[in-house]
């Protein structure tokens, strides 16, 4: 067994919590000693028992010399466990409730470390309900008690307590196997802690600043490897042989063509976006390329040029969308662009069975990278939304041709520091004028004692000018789960029953059948329903003019980022739009970032905002935003950024001259645009 072995192989009791320690992204021993702490408590200094004070937050350490449980006829507390422990300075009580097991375990003679406050009101000095270990004999370092204590993020059934314990015993049994990696000039310019003992320090440091110095040797590494392997994955696609090289000058005037015919003028973001594109089209190296650009900049169509450029050559395309609504309307949309031109438009998805594999582009949900569709000539593949895609399935269709160009697309905005680490090996392009005449959404931020008079400007506005309303219920675990649909279902009744009885109220969820979806979809469309209440799955693609008003509910669980994408839901057509905020209970806590919403309408001003605000581990927090998880570092953190931008650069193509630091490199698999 080693560090690389899967959790189960680590005995009885981590083959029985494999499960739960899957959700804290724990699948090996390694991935144990890398569960860093958010915080510690300090429990450092040990105090004699005669000398603390009431109020205090201390350590003690001393002999039991009295353990019992005491039995109540009190529905709440039913049992107290009391141990009393003396120093050669004094004694002290250690208090407990319901918990009658414990003093099975803390026997008489023995020597307890505890910590925790001094009671307050003391006839006895007390503490309740301290954090305790019992100090074996030969054990002269506490774990739990006496030092800085290490804080973890938990999950049902894991505790920071029972994670401390194991992660405690596999650095006794496995620290050798942690390696140095980094070089040692590397190591000694910058004055780093040698990797195994920023490891052992972070979860179990002498002192505070010990802990940072861990800390920041291991945000070093991550910023640094992410770095490398960007530049390393560059490298890879610069060298393949490419084929697929398209001759963009003879198509110019058809392009034109099609650029005229649209029933809109482009935006001069577009065009240089289309310039960029027809280049590497035309180029010896495929296209691998981002497209970046608020909801609602038209980036659909500078890629419906290029699957035209690409018809144009003689090949297919493929465009994958993350839902059905969002891959149906694409279709709708190109195939009204390009059908005039001759261009045969497919779809696919669940409920769409394709019907003839003689289309030159196909559009459609993850059904695309099915195998039994067959690509004749593949020369261009589009993911839309693509941070609503693995991994896994982005390889898949990567797979469909080695040398196909490759354009991702993405309504959120990346901070520049941020895409130039993530995304070393992508060209970016990004949209960052909005086409002409679209209206401003005025956004509110709603005090929690204006509730009621908001849904009366809600039913007003209804009733006077026709329109329609989104209010979308809270967000309440990553991915869309039982509890955040079960959130919209009592929402869609308390507004039924209680707030608007005298309106047409409809439910919008992710669990919803496809077929029942677009009905749902399609009522409102059609204006039978005054309101939808969705839960949180509005934020892609929906376009329904006629709704004008976006209610969010419990906004502070969402990123800046993902408001603006939901408030762009409304505002698609000519009237006037707004956009209500409220929130569930922490309203003077988020308020000065939300507030941002009233007068920030770039995604990207957003996303700086809230890049300052709630540092990169909350924004992207959420497996949506594409980006991995950070552990030690923070994308806020320009000056490492800076250095490890600058290290990677010093080392990168003398790689193999440091076997373990590749091997780190390779080990990475970035959850964001990797194409292969
Ligand atoms: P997104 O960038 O969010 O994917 P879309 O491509 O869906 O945006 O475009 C949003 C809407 O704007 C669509 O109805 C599209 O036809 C329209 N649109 C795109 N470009 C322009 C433009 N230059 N002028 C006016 N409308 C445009
Ligand atoms: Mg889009």
């Amino acid at each position: 067994m080693n560090l690389q072995s899967p959790i189960s192989a680590g005995g009885r009791i981590f083959k029985l919590y494999a499960g739960r320690l899957e959700k804290l992204g724990i699948f090996t021993l390694e991935d144990m000693l890398l569960h860093l702490p958010t915080r510690y408590e300090d429990y450092s200094v040990v105090s004699k028992i005669g000398e603390v004070q009431a109020g205090e937050t201390v350590t003690v350490q001393g002999k039991v010399i009295e353990a019992k449980n005491q039995y109540l006829r009190s529905a709440r507390i039913k049992t107290i466990q009391k141990v009393i422990i003396s120093d050669d300075t004094g004694n002290i009580e250690l208090i407990w409730f319901n918990q009658p097991f414990l003093i099975k375990s803390i026997l008489v003679g023995s020597v307890i470390s505890a910590s925790g406050r001094i009671d307050k009101s003391p006839r006895t000095k007390s503490i309740k309900a301290p954090a305790f270990e019992i100090l074996q004999q030969s054990q002269n370092q506490s774990i739990h008690t006496g030092r800085l204590i290490p804080v973890y993020p938990e999950t049902k059934g894991i505790t920071s307590k029972w994670l401390r314990r194991q992660i405690y015993n596999l650095l006794e049994q496995y620290l050798d196997e942690l390696v140095e990696y980094l070089p040692e000039e590397l190591i000694n310019e910058n004055d780093f802690m040698q990797y195994s003992r920023a490891i052992k320090e972070i979860h179990f440091p002498k002192d505070m600043d010990t802990a940072n110095r861990a800390k920041n040797r291991l945000a070093f590494d991550e910023l640094l490897l992410l770095q490398l392997a960007a530049n390393k994955r560059r490298t890879a696609w610069k060298s393949k042989k490419i084929t697929k090289s398209f001759k963009v000058q003879e198509n110019e005037e058809e392009i034109d063509k099609l650029i005229e015919s649209l029933p809109f003028r482009l935006t001069s973001s577009q065009l240089v976006a289309i310039t960029e594109l027809k280049n590497d089209l035309s180029s010896q190296t495929s296209m691998n390329r981002l497209l970046q650009g608020d909801v609602g900049s038209g980036k659909t169509i500078v890629a419906a040029v290029a699957m035209y450029i690409t018809f144009l050559n003689g090949y297919q395309s493929v465009l994958m969308a993350p839902t059905e609504i969002l891959a149906t309307q694409h279709f709708k949309t190109i195939s009204s662009f390009l059908s005039k031109f001759g261009v045969k438009t497919s779809l696919i998805t669940r409920s769409n069975k394709l019907e003839t594999e003689n289309f030159d582009i196909l559009i459609g949900t993850h059904a695309v990278l099915s195998e039994k569709i067959n690509f004749s000539n593949l020369g261009f593949i589009a993911i839309d939304e693509q941070q609503r895609f693995g991994v896994a399935q982005r390889g898949t269709i990567r797979q469909k041709s080695e040398n196909a160009h490759l354009l991702t697309m993405t309504a959120t905005p990346i901070p520049r520091t941020v895409a130039l680490t993530m995304y070393g090996d992508l060209d970016l392009s990004y949209l960052k004028e909005m086409p002409k005449g679209r209206i401003r959404i005025k956004t509110w931020l709603v005090p929690p004692e204006k509730r009621n008079a908001a849904y009366e400007w809600i039913r007003k506005k209804i009733i006077d000018t026709d329109s329609q309303v989104f209010i979308v219920c809270p967000f309440i675990e990553e991915s869309e789960s039982l509890q955040t649909i079960k959130a919209a279902k009592n929402e869609y009744e308390r507004l039924t029953r209680d707030i608007f009885p005298d309106l047409k109220i409809g439910l919008l969820h992710g669990k919803l059948k496809a077929a029942e979806k677009n009905k749902v979809l399609n009522q409102f469309r059609k204006g039978e329903f005054d309101i939808l209440v969705a839960t949180p799955v509005v934020e892609v693609g929906i376009d329904i003019p006629n709704a004008t008003i976006m209610m969010i509910e419990a906004s502070e669980r969402f990123g800046l980022s993902q408001l603006h994408q939901m408030r762009g839901r409304v505002g698609r057509g000519e009237k006037e739009s707004y956009c209500l905020l409220f929130t569930d209970n922490d309203y003077a806590q988020n308020s000065r970032r939300l507030k941002g919403m009233e007068t920030l309408y770039s995604g990207a001003e957003l996303a700086e905002l809230d890049l300052k605000l709630r540092g990169s581990g909350n924004m992207y927090g959420t497996s949506q935003h594409g980006l991995p998880n950070l552990k030690a570092a923070n994308f806020s953190d320009t000056q490492l950024l800076q250095k490890a931008k600058k290290e990677a650069e010093k080392l990168f193509p003398e790689l193999n001259n440091y076997p373990k630091l590749l091997e780190k490199i390779n080990e990475i698999t970035i959850e964001a645009v990797s194409p292969d």
